[in-house]
């Protein structure tokens, strides 16, 4: 199926409160967006399936949260200082700035012009101030990247927690990066979030762990909603490899805008904690070493086979949050003619993923029994403990499921006059109508069984 339109899902995520452009009463700040009270749900939804499928669906992985403001060592020894940078041109005509292979034909994006300047490297990483003096001395970083945190904190997780290779460090957080051109919605901004997996292992199984990590990744993806024909595997050539990276499987998702990267895994070999530690690592980068600025730290761990100290290979799956959920909403933006003519919106997530799980409906809005019941079962449900539960009392009963299977919804409970005795057929008494969201089937359930059926949907 071909993706959604982008201005289509950007129109429904702010109508719908997924997602707005940040600082917007002020013009907005460009490449910078803000999560609304449906979109910090679907986030937050995305990122517990990741930790739970890697942190507690497995034994060889631990968590991490490091911090985002980095000393600036950090990012001089990892490379990135002297290397994570793009090559941008300035149009003398407009005077805008590009990303240099972004550009067709080497034409200026906005007024068409070839009249650029030569190509020059940005660096793309923020630096702040620390502290009350402005000088050189005195500013950190603000990460690019969560790895970072995990291998300069690799002595510490292995002294704290006796992890054996192979083992992985798990991380979820923000990152930036001051992006020449942010562009595509939320696919390339200035401010963002990874979820990173450091998995460290004997040099020599680096590529099968590596071959093993491209499987696990995409199966996760697809278990999140994305079609298997909408994602793609692209082997980096050698020329376009990080400086870090022996090889890169990126996984590839056709958005609305193109076919682009999702998710990277690299074979990051001995690159980082051999420069940290200063040793020569497999890409034979030697590290500049400063002796004041030292790290002495080893950051090794002992090959059990062989009982001698070793710096691990690392394989690293890398994925971008806020790329998953427009990768997930533009799988998931449905627009339908039903049978009777009439169309519906209807966002087709994955239940886990769904910002509100069940709404609750009281038929009539000014009955008060009704409404006295209608609140007893939603608190009976939010007791479940499976998310957000809403309470829904337009008084349109149409209008309360359209609303709900536009913002993906699994499930409607409607309470009615015989639900509370007082209509139609009495063996209905204490009995609920449950909608599912895709088929739009109901089915009428017992109050007894109410949550055994709710949560067999979760
Ligand atoms: P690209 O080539 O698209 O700039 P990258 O190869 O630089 O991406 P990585 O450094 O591998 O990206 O970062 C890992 C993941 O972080 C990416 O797969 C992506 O999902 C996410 N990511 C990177 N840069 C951005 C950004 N500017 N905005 C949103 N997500 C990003």
């Amino acid at each position: 199926m071909p993706a959604k339109n982008l201005d289509e899902i950007m129109s429904f995520c702010k109508r719908r409160g997924f997602i707005f452009q940040s600082g917007e009463i002020y013009g907005g700040l460009q490449g910078v967006y803000d999560y609304g009270p449906l979109g910090v749900e679907l986030k937050n939804n995305l990122k517990a399936a990741w930790w739970r499928a890697n942190i507690y669906e497995r034994d060889d992985m631990v968590g991490l949260d490091s911090a985002i403001l980095s000393h600036q060592m950090v990012f001089k020894y990892s490379g990135h200082e002297d290397t994570f940078s793009d090559n941008m041109v300035d149009c003398y005509d407009c005077k805008k700035r590009w990303r240099v292979d972004h550009l067709k034909d080497g034409q200026c994006e906005a007024c068409g012009s070839k009249n650029l300047t030569e190509p020059r490297p940005f660096n793309m990483m923020f630096k702040t101030r620390i502290g009350p003096v402005e000088d050189n001395a005195s500013f950190a970083y603000l990460r690019p990247e969560t790895a970072q945190g995990i291998f300069v904190n690799f002595r510490n997780i292995v002294d704290s927690t006796f992890q054996k290779l192979p083992f992985g460090v798990a991380q979820i957080g923000k990152a930036f990066r001051n992006e020449i051109t942010p562009r595509n919605f939320i696919f390339r901004v200035r401010e963002f979030e990874q979820m990173e997996i450091e998995f460290f292992v004997k040099p020599g199984e680096d590529e099968q762990w590596h071959d093993a990590w491209v499987e696990t990744r995409v199966a996760w993806w697809q278990d999140q909603g994305l079609s298997k024909e909408n994602l793609k595997l692209f082997v980096q050539p050698e020329a376009e490899l990080a400086h870090y990276a022996k090889k890169t499987v990126d996984i590839l998702y056709n958005f609305p805008h193109g076919l682009e990267e999702l998710e990277g895994i690299a074979n990051r070999t001995d690159f980082d904690l051999g420069s940290h530690s200063k040793e020569q690592g497999a890409l034979n980068i030697k590290a500049k070493v400063n002796p004041n600025e030292h790290s002495i730290t080893k950051l090794q761990i002992l090959d059990p086979k062989t009982n001698e100290n070793c710096v691990p290979y690392v394989i690293e799956p890398s994925a971008g949050v806020d790329r998953g959920i427009l990768a997930i909403l533009s799988e998931a933006y449905t627009e339908e003619v039903l049978g009777d003519g009439k169309e519906r919106i209807v966002l087709k997530l994955k239940p886990h993923l769904a910002p509100v799980k069940v709404a609750v409906i009281p038929l009539a809005k000014n009955n008060p029994d009704i409404v006295a019941k209608t609140k007893v079962i939603r608190k009976r449900i939010q007791a479940l403990g499976i998310g957000r539960v809403s309470y829904e009392d337009t008084g349109n009963i149409g209008k309360s499921y359209r609303r709900h299977d536009e913002i993906g919804t699994p499930l409607c409970i409607t309470i009615d006059f015989e639900t509370i005795g007082k209509d139609g057929d009495p063996a209905l008494f204490n009995t609920v109508t449950i909608r599912e969201r895709d088929s739009m089937t109901q089915k009428r359930v017992h109050l007894d069984d109410i949550e055994t059926t709710v949560r067999g949907y979760f």
